[in-house]
């Protein structure tokens, strides 16, 4: 039988308003991931060097086509993934490339719950003139009228305007100063989750555009990623950007990370 869980790299960074540099992060997590210090088991007991669980098919390839090109092309490539019923798991890039890779998945679903865990809300409208920014893409997202929920984890640089967007689209926002109150999650819908790695506190993941104390450690990222009732049915994880890393520990982070999700979109989806 063939994997039914695919994972991309989408190699782009040019959308990043602060600093460049995620798109040379798919392939070092795939290193993480492969590392000998480590295993290929996830805390469920998955073993993820099982031939039919998951299958790496590469980075989607860019040859300098104007953004909106780009786009569609991700759009495209990940439609073509989940036409045959297939899950998907995008290694960024920065998290402009959510919004595609997202578009794409409300075609494939009715509707979807999003569970976005990020030290930001990335709600702009347009941040430096550009729409396609990586801190917009879940303007875009809601925009399009059909997602159920918008759950955002982590926020901890909520300004005036994003405040009016998340209000506009009935965001649910759970800051990290009010995090202590959120007992538990459980979600109705297919869940997506979009895990910027900057939500992590820069102590746990320096590798990083956007340096935001105050975060998640890393065990509370995996207890929310592997802990809410629901199905989830596919995940990104973007924003870790190797320029800022040290001994590739951001690398070993996101690749744990990697290991988490797949195992948990198998088990939701068996
Ligand atoms: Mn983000
Ligand atoms: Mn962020």
């Amino acid at each position: 039988m063939k994997p039914a869980i695919k994972v991309i790299g989408v190699p782009k960074d040019i959308n990043s308003s602060f600093m460049r540099g995620s798109s040379a992060a798919p392939p070092l997590i795939r290193e993480a991931l492969f590392s000998a210090s480590s295993n290929l088991f996830s805390e469920s007991g998955l073993d993820l060097d099982q031939f039919g669980i998951w299958e790496d098919l590469g980075d989607i390839e860019f040859s300098g086509e104007i953004e909106e090109e780009s786009f569609k092309k991700i759009k495209t490539f990940v439609k073509d993934i989940l036409a045959s019923d297939q899950k998907l798991v995008s290694l960024g890039g920065d998290h402009s490339v959510s919004w595609p890779i997202l578009d794409a998945h409300l075609d494939a679903w009715d509707t979807l719950d999003i569970l976005h865990i990020d030290a930001h809300p990335d709600l702009y409208d347009s941040l430096l003139d550009n729409k396609l920014s990586h801190a917009s893409p879940f303007a875009r997202v809601m925009e399009t009228g059909r997602v159920n929920r918008l759950v955002q984890i982590g926020i901890r640089t909520l300004n005036k305007h994003q405040r009016e967007q998340a209000e506009k689209f009935e965001v649910e926002m759970y800051q990290m100063k009010d995090l202590s109150k959120l007992s538990s999650l459980s979600f109705s819908k297919p869940v997506y989750c979009s895990i910027d790695i900057d939500a992590l506190d820069p102590a746990y993941a320096p590798g990083v555009s956007h340096f935001e104390p105050g975060g998640l450690s890393t065990r509370q990222a995996i207890d929310y990623i592997t802990g809410f009732k629901g199905r989830l049915i596919g995940a990104d994880i973007v924003e870790y950007n190797p320029k800022r890393d040290f001994h590739n520990m951001t690398a070993m982070v996101a690749a744990k990370l990697l290991k988490e999700v797949i195992a948990r979109i198998y088990h939701d989806n068996g």
